[in-house]
């Protein structure tokens, strides 16, 4: 059974590997990952109690530069998972063109069960740990899921400490006001407007068009605003505690002003304005009827006994690895087209490399700058993975056709670098 996000990644590669006739010794280079960094950390609880944590970083592969990934809190992170999302990071980087490698990180833990003393004591006991690991031309961190602003904050403060001076560029999704990017908060739900805009260029775009997302969080949030503000029709919306409907299309607007923060959850919006949105089971905003689904939460969500019930037209991989293999070979049978999470939501490492060559050159764009430049990159990546996908005539899912795009680069650089010594 191929369930893991892990093996489902795997089996994407060998997928597309196969197709494009791989040499063996890229295989073998492209599935074993360069490092493999495990520690195990004390930190001071409140309490006066010292909890031990157990953290990773794993990076995958450095062929095109150095390594980008983001850091994960999750209570259920597994090694497995860290290995498979930095793997994705690697083709993702290599879609968009970005002149990086993949990496991906994190520490088991909830983060929401920690006061925000003890998050800091963690967050910088394990920028410490990762020490050899990191820096601004070797590894690059960002924010993930249970991480944001203030953990880079961190991060970059505690990295800098222990050289003697300010190193911004040592990880990006920083807050502004400390060498952070304008639009870096909004770039992976931007991101993904821009793809779902080209993708249906050919339908009148997304106006009118009815929406369901999953997710309310950094990328799920800011995906449901843009799209309601391009006049798109959210009608379906959920995270963890609640899944909302609104067949009219719900006040995106008005939610995201209430819980796009992330301090009020949507139960709590939808219980302080009664009437305006419906209760529904949480599986409803998976099996929709509608004609654009985003996934935008959390990884294997579409699987093989709901792929059978989606009604969607168009799935749009906002979150990373949300549809398991056997999901997804259901979607591809049923003809249900899906944008590729390594496309999809490549806004994010995007605008994260606009902040780190900002760090760099000490400059700061406009936001305008910033949004322009990104719907330029994810415009050409989108028109580079349709024409790949459309395969001489044979076509192939947008999923294939970005991973050999995305393999295709990697191993283009290793042939121009050669094997050292
Ligand atoms: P986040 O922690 O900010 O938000 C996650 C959201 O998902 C929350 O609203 C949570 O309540 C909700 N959620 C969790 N489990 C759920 C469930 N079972 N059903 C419905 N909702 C559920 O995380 P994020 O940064 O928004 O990341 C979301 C996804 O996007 C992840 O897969 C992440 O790897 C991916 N991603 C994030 C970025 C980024 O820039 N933050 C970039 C690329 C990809």
């Amino acid at each position: 059974m191929v369930d893991s996000i892990l093996e489902g990644v795997l089996a994407q590669f060998h997928n597309a590997a196969d197709e494009i006739n791989l040499d063996a010794k890229y295989r073998d280079y492209l599935t074993t990952w360069k490092t493999i960094f495990q520690t195990h950390f004390p930190v001071e609880m409140d309490d006066g109690s010292v909890r031990m944590f157990e953290g990773a970083r794993i990076i995958h592969n450095s062929a095109l530069g150095p390594t980008k990934g983001g850091i994960r809190y999750s209570a259920s992170l597994t090694l497995d998972d860290v290995k498979a999302l930095s793997m994705l990071m690697t083709w993702k980087c290599a879609v968009v063109n970005l002149p990086f490698g993949g990496a991906k990180g994190g520490v088991i833990v909830d983060p929401t069960a920690l006061s925000m003393r003890e998050l800091q004591n963690l967050t910088r006991r394990f920028t410490s740990e990762l020490e050899p690991i990191i820096g601004p031309d070797k590894d690059i961190p960002a924010p993930d899921m249970g991480t944001n602003a203030q953990t880079m904050a961190w991060m970059m403060d505690t990295y800098s400490m222990s050289h003697g001076y300010t190193i911004p560029a040592v990880v990006t999704g920083k807050p502004v006001a400390i060498g952070g990017s304008e639009g870096r908060l909004e770039a992976t739900g931007r991101g993904v407007l821009y793809v779902l805009e080209a993708q249906l260029a050919a339908q009148g775009g997304v106006r009118g068009k009815t929406v369901s997302v999953q997710g309310f969080g950094n990328v799920g949030s800011v995906a449901a605003r843009v799209i309601h503000e391009a006049g798109g029709v959210i009608t379906h919306l959920s995270d963890r505690f609640i899944a909302l409907h609104n067949p009219q299309g719900i006040d995106v607007t008005a939610a995201y002003a209430y819980a796009g923060n992330g301090t009020h959850t949507l139960r709590e919006w939808h219980e302080q304005n009664p009437g305006s949105t419906e209760e529904i089971a949480p599986d409803e905003v998976l099996t929709a009827e509608v004609d654009v689904l985003v996934p935008a939460a959390v990884e294997s969500v579409l699987t093989k006994d709901n792929a059978p019930n989606v009604r969607a037209k168009l799935i749009v991989e906002a979150a990373n690895g949300p549809t398991t293999a056997e999901a997804d070979a259901i979607l591809n049978e049923r003809g249900i087209p899906i944008i590729p999470d390594i496309l999809a939501n490549a806004g994010g490492v995007t605008v994260s490399y606009f902040e780190w060559v900002q760090a760099r050159q000490y400059l700061h764009w406009t936001e305008a700058q910033v949004n322009e430049e990104l719907k330029r990159i994810m415009s050409v990546a989108f028109q580079a993975v349709a024409a790949r996908a459309a395969n001489n005539g044979k076509p192939v899912p947008q999923r294939q056709a970005a991973n050999w795009i995305g393999i295709e680069r990697v191993v283009a650089a290793i042939d121009l670098r050669g094997f050292y010594p």
